[in-house]
């Protein structure tokens, strides 16, 4: 505690003489609880921050509101000065690479921005993104996206959840600290990027430049840009699922024919590449391509008993999929095909009649796309090599005469964290004080690249801490956030520096 700065900041008269003594012998409990009460009592102002925030419609994917992402970055940088962070730093990135309809399009810039800067205390590096996706009411929003709505207890509008509401509850954190005149318990450096929703162009870059200068001395990263599984129990996210995207490009005819005429007496490409593509994956999932299956680490005691923890079943998977066309009924099974297991999906065929009617034109050159969702512990360029192998050899059985290639589109590797570190430790704590019950331990089957940057850039380990539901409709119409989430969120986020700064 920080005496000569407590005394000049605050007005005595309102603070009860009992806290001068106590914060720097309170037990976290203790200052936990003052600084849940400020949380509640500040409600009102948290909601209007996020409703400022929501009013800018900073969509990067847009050129022409690149000015509005902009204005998001200022907006953020005017909240954490007013809330005492210092050194902060507006990172430019340069401009956009094409494709971009304006070639002199600047990309928004990274906000980095320390709090605390005390040699004693640990460091936790805090990345979020500010930037959203689009939104137009006519797309069916019932309500105007860049308003923030307050209906039934839940908070409406684009950003409110991915990735505004997390971001912004960070920034709350901070000032109930402030107003409680209570110190953090870490020191703590902001990451907030602009161009999340558009492939982070120029992040890891950046993050690459400033590893040993603005993140030196990084204990662990924090990311709140994930959801709950389901929508009662809060989770913690400790593994992601990489992804390989790959074409098979087939041509033989020198421009499209008419099957009236040339049906039958010529090798079609299409036929051989869904003959092909047909052999990649069976229906049931099972990816056939051998030597992926081999590579996949095998299921441990302690992780199985993670799954058994998990509140989740097949319902869940059919309300979010509009379906019945579950492969799997168990829970177990489900998860771990989705989270921990690889999976192929087969994408589209660029070049193939997809319109109405029943047009007879024998393409003459088709590309399929596919993707594997890679999980530990699949070596990658071993995997690109399996799959090159598989599928020249599938059209070498075919002996067709039209030329074929198989190349790797891009790459995104998997992540997964020991769930049961330091930092994964403090915020079950947080969890488990803000929420009362121990968060189920989760894993993703999309992938969020960034992830992974931080890691190996600042090697150190990362820790997801959704705040939002799995309801939340991030990237859909009705993205929302629910009150309560918003603010306990804030509470976990706060009880989780504490909790980490005395590990
Ligand atoms: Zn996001």
């Amino acid at each position: 505690m920080n005496f000569t700065r407590l005394l000049s900041t605050i007005n005595y008269k309102k603070i009860p003489p009992s806290i001068f003594r106590s914060y720097s012998t309170m037990s976290i409990e203790k200052k936990l609880q003052s600084v849940f009460s400020k949380v509640d009592e500040l409600k009102p102002v948290f909601i209007e921050r996020l409703a400022n925030a929501v009013a800018i419609p900073s969509v990067s994917g847009d050129e022409s509101l690149r000015k509005e992402v902009f204005k998001m970055s200022e907006f953020l940088v005017k909240e954490l000065e007013s809330l005492g962070a210092y050194d902060i730093q507006v990172k430019p990135l340069g401009k956009q690479p094409p494709p971009v309809t304006d070639e002199n399009l600047e990309l928004p810039p990274i906000v980095l921005a320390r709090v605390g800067k005390d040699e004693t205390k640990k460091t936790i590096m805090i990345y979020g993104h500010y930037d959203v996706q689009p939104a137009l009411k006519d797309d069916g929003w019932d309500t105007y996206p860049f308003k923030l709505v307050e209906v039934n207890d839940k908070l409406y509008g684009r950003g409110s959840t991915d990735d505004k509401g997390p971001v912004i509850a960070w920034l709350n954190v901070l000032q109930a600290h402030k107003e409680l005149s209570l110190e953090l318990p870490v020191n703590i450096i902001f990451c907030f990027e602009g161009m999340e929703e558009s492939g982070s162009l120029g992040l890891e870059e950046l993050v690459g430049r400033e590893a040993d200068k603005y993140f030196k001395g990084v204990d662990t990263c924090c990311i709140s840009d994930n959801y709950w599984l389901g929508t009662k129990k809060p989770v913690l996210t400790y593994g992601l699922r990489g992804c390989n995207y790959y074409q098979i490009i087939v041509s033989g005819p020198g421009a499209d024919l008419h099957s009236g005429i040339f049906g039958g007496v010529i090798h079609e490409p299409m036929t051989d590449l869904i003959r092909v593509m047909s052999q990649l994956v069976d229906v049931k999932g099972k990816i056939l391509i051998p030597g992926i299956d081999e590579m996949v680490a095998p299921v441990t005691e302690t992780e199985e008993k993670l799954y058994d923890d998990i509140e989740f079943d097949v319902n869940e998977l059919n309300a979010a999929s509009g379906s019945n066309t579950a492969i799997y009924q168990s829970k177990n099974d489900i998860l771990m095909h989705r989270w921990r297991y690889p999976s192929l999906s087969l994408h589209g065929i660029e070049g193939a009649f997809s319109g109405g009617g029943a047009k007879t034109v024998i393409p003459a050159k088709v590309i399929g796309k596919f993707s594997i969702r890679t999980v530990p512990d699949i070596d990658s360029k071993k995997m690109d090599q399996y799959v090159f192998d598989y599928v020249n050899a599938k059209f070498k059985e075919l002996g067709t005469p039209n030329s074929y290639k198989v190349e790797l589109i891009h790459d995104g590797a998997y992540w997964k964290s020991d769930p049961f570190n330091d930092s994964f430790t403090a915020a079950k704590k947080a969890t488990k004080v803000v929420w009362g019950v121990e968060p189920d331990l989760t894993r993703e089957g999309g992938s969020i690249p960034i992830t992974l940057t931080f890691e190996q850039q600042l090697k150190t380990n990362v820790l997801l801490l959704p705040l939002g539901k799995g309801d939340d409709g991030a990237h859909s119409i009705n993205e929302k956030i629910d009150v309560k989430n918003y603010i306990e969120g804030a509470k976990t986020m706060a009880a989780y520096l504490h909790y980490y700064g005395e590990i």
